[in-house]
């Protein structure tokens, strides 16, 4: 019988010759990989060449949907994945609200973006026509304008994606921003819609979405679990808040990201300046589309501020404050507030830009740079003024914004020095969450196929890394991921937390296929093992770049974990990322799945590559003289 709950329609517009068409996917391939991200991995994997240039016509933008979208409340993720400019790898990130469910109500399960213009477009789609459109008048604009400009020529009602000045400029940390405020904000994929001329995507979800495998019973649980999550107490902080208290918290237990993840046990008193019932104060109704779709939860928190005589709106996120404020070590809240808004509406991800300039202002506040190559004076941690230049310099790529905008790695190695202080893996800036806080964190920053993802499961504990060897947790943190990637598969918000033993039933009654959670859990597996063969044919050498900053080896300075690092020894740090390698069945040492493993996850046809893959990764550490 033939999976329910899809469209059966992938659209591909190529930009390079203004043609669009529908292609059917494959049966296996959905019931192998279900959608959202892991089907999206699997499409990357076969038409994205390990090699390929990130920022050349030969990358490919994928916006896949999962099969609960628009159909189970909650469902609002579009999975948004090209080949990374930042870090070079296969790379994720995943927008809320009504991009994806507007894509699936104009008659898609997913949409490509192939090749690249020559002049500056956006797309048009709704359930009747696809347009690619003349973008030349809002080239150069803010995603707020770009956004609103495009609205005005197609619908009020039409879910826009959209980069800014920074896409366009192919900073290497440059989002896609979605309806104004929510980002796909990792691994610079707003660079690469910038490298295609692609200003945006304007999606108006005119039609129907698809038809479940069992509506009536669909509906039901929907109803059901619509109504627990609006009114669970368990859910009443999310919905107070958002994610905006979270900083009080992750300070509190040593995990912020305070000053460039020196010191993450910071008071609370500080922290909750720029966190929690200081952001409620001058909390706003938000705009419709906020909380439009299905969401029963209704996190995002609307502020409305005024800095330097500026007034403005703004939606603040954990991520935002801790990264733009807490990392830099500024305090002020209407400031922190500016700067989030300044970074949606240039178009740059939050984490990457406060983690970026938070090294900056290290290296000035250590004596390591000065006003001649900066160009103006920095005074260090705090400098507000400087925070906001810096912002304003990466975006426009002028000055020491054009080393920023390469990133932390890449502007450490340009200038050549602070390469021990910049928090980043593999290339990816790390979050707002400091891992020496959790026992096994720093595994699964090591592990995780795009870098420094916060988004990777974490392992199931509150003890502190000093409690245990960090190896004891592993199993746990890969389940999560599992779980995690599952929910990411299916579009459901990661926030919108359906027990995981009712997901199988949901899936049935969408698709109507029965299926275990162990079975189900398989499909993120399959995509996490070609995500890292595809880059260890590419440039990946796990042994050397599954690690952490040497910041987070160190103990804590002060706080309640003073002392406390990341992992209890390197010795500890090895022996727990090897039982990663084990647990999921990978080459004990070099860290990529076997063939056997891939025959055991169903998908024998990428026996040959896992082959290449283990040859690859053993050569190059022979060349760099390293024992295999
Ligand atoms: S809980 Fe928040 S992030 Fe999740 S779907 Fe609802 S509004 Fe969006």
């Amino acid at each position: 019988m033939r999976l329910r709950g899809y469209h059966w329609r992938i659209l591909r517009v190529n930009l390079s010759t203004g043609r669009w068409r529908v292609e059917e996917p494959g049966e296996e391939d959905l019931e192998l990989f279900i959608g959202g991200k892991a089907l999206a991995y699997l499409m990357a994997y076969r038409e994205i060449p390990p090699g390929t240039d990130p920022l050349s016509p030969s990358n490919r933008l994928y916006f896949v949907t999962g099969p609960f979208s628009a159909l189970v409340p909650g469902a609002s993720k579009v999975t948004v994945l090209a080949k990374s400019p930042l870090t070079r790898l296969l790379n994720d990130s995943h927008a809320g609200d009504y991009f994806g469910p507007s894509l699936r109500k104009a008659g898609y399960d997913a949409l490509v973006v192939e090749g690249a213009s020559r002049d500056p477009v956006y797309i048009y789609i709704d359930s009747r026509t696809v347009e690619v459109r003349d973008a030349s008048r809002i080239w150069g604009s803010t995603t707020r304008e770009a956004t609103r400009a495009i609205r005005r020529e197609t619908s009020e009602r039409a879910s826009v994606a959209a980069i800014g000045p920074a896409g366009e400029r192919l900073v290497r940390i440059a989002n896609i921003i979605f309806d104004e405020e929510r980002a796909a904000g990792r691994g610079g994929l707003g660079a690469v819609m910038g490298s295609k001329k692609l200003k945006a995507i304007a999606v108006l979800g005119d039609g129907r979405p698809p038809e479940p495998a069992d509506p009536e019973g669909l509906r039901a649980e929907g109803e059901k679990w619509y109504n627990y999550f609006a009114t669970s107490p368990r859910y009443g902080d999310l919905r107070t808040y958002g994610t905006t208290n979270a900083l009080v918290y992750s300070a509190s237990i040593g995990m912020s990201p305070s000053y460039n993840f020196e010191t993450p046990g910071i008071p609370v008193d500080l922290a909750a300046k720029i966190s929690g019932d200081a952001i409620k104060e001058v909390e706003v109704d938000p705009p419709w589309y906020i909380h439009g779709a299905s969401c029963p939860i209704k996190c995002a928190r609307y502020a409305e501020a005024e800095y330097k005589g500026r007034r403005f709106r703004v939606k603040p996120e954990y991520e935002n404050l801790a990264m733009l404020g807490a990392a830099t070590g500024v305090f002020d809240r209407e400031a922190v507030l500016y700067f989030n808004r300044l970074v949606d509406d240039l178009g740059l991800d939050s984490i990457s830009t406060g983690n970026t300039i938070a090294w900056l202002l290290e290296l000035a506040e250590r004596g390591l740079i000065g006003e001649e190559e900066v160009g103006f004076k920095v005074k260090g941690f705090g400098d507000a003024e400087a925070v906001e230049r810096l912002i304003r310099l990466i975006a426009e790529r002028r000055g020491i914004g054009a080393v920023l905008a390469e990133g932390v790695k890449r502007a450490s190695e340009i200038l050549g020095r602070g390469a021990e202080l910049a928090v980043h893996v593999k290339g990816l800036e790390a979050p707002a969450w400091d891992p020496r806080g959790r026992r096994g964190f720093a595994v699964s920053y090591a592990t995780a196929d795009v870098g420094a993802s916060h988004l990777r499961g974490w392992p199931p504990t509150t003890e502190p890394p000093s409690a245990g060897p960090a190896k004891e947790v592993v199993p746990g943190l890969a389940r999560n991921r599992d779980d995690d990637a599952l929910r990411d598969s299916l579009s459901l918000c990661r926030f919108v937390s359906y027990p995981s033993r009712e997901i199988p039933g949901l899936y049935k009654l969408v698709t109507g296929l029965e299926r275990s959670l162990d079975d189900l859990y398989r499909a993120p597996q399959r995509a996490e093992a070609l995500a890292r063969i595809h880059a260890a044919l590419d440039w990946l050498v796990p042994p050397i770049h599954d690690d952490v900053p040497p910041k987070w080896m160190k103990g804590q300075p002060t706080g309640p974990l003073k002392g406390v690092a990341a992992f209890l020894s390197e010795e500890d740090k090895r022996e727990a990322i090897r039982e990663y390698y084990r647990v999921r069945g990978w080459h004990p040492t070099l860290g990529v799945p076997t063939p056997e493993t891939m025959e055991r996850l169903g998908i024998p046809w990428a026996r040959g590559d896992a082959e290449r893959a283990l040859r690859a990764v053993e050569e190059r550490l022979r060349a760099a003289g390293l024992e295999v």
